[in-house]
């Protein structure tokens, strides 16, 4: 008769045993790395910084282009809460 042990010597033979055997542990390290990420996207109030990569980066105001102010196109200027980087981008169309 099979003993729990020889049982489980024999189970250390499956290639899968080794994974199911894992699976806790990385379980707790993705439930860790989905907390993560929730917390870094928790305070998203606008696009992703091109700096700092953090979602809060947004429009704090606008102006008209330089030389083509009679067209109508604009200049718009970012700021990201995080890091402060500023840049200005045309305002789409
Ligand atoms: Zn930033």
């Amino acid at each position: 008769m099979l003993s729990i042990q020889d049982l489980l010597a024999l189970l250390d033979h499956w290639p899968l045993w080794k994974r199911i055997k894992e699976s806790p542990d990385r379980l707790d390290a993705l439930e860790k790395l989905i907390a993560d990420l929730e917390a870094k996207l928790a305070p998203a109030t606008g696009e992703v910084c091109p700096k700092c990569r953090t979602p809060t980066f947004h429009v704090v105001s606008n102006r008209p282009m330089p030389n083509l102010e009679w067209s109508g196109k604009s200049l718009d200027t970012w700021r990201c809460d995080t890091c402060g980087h500023t840049m200005e981008k045309r305002h789409p169309d």
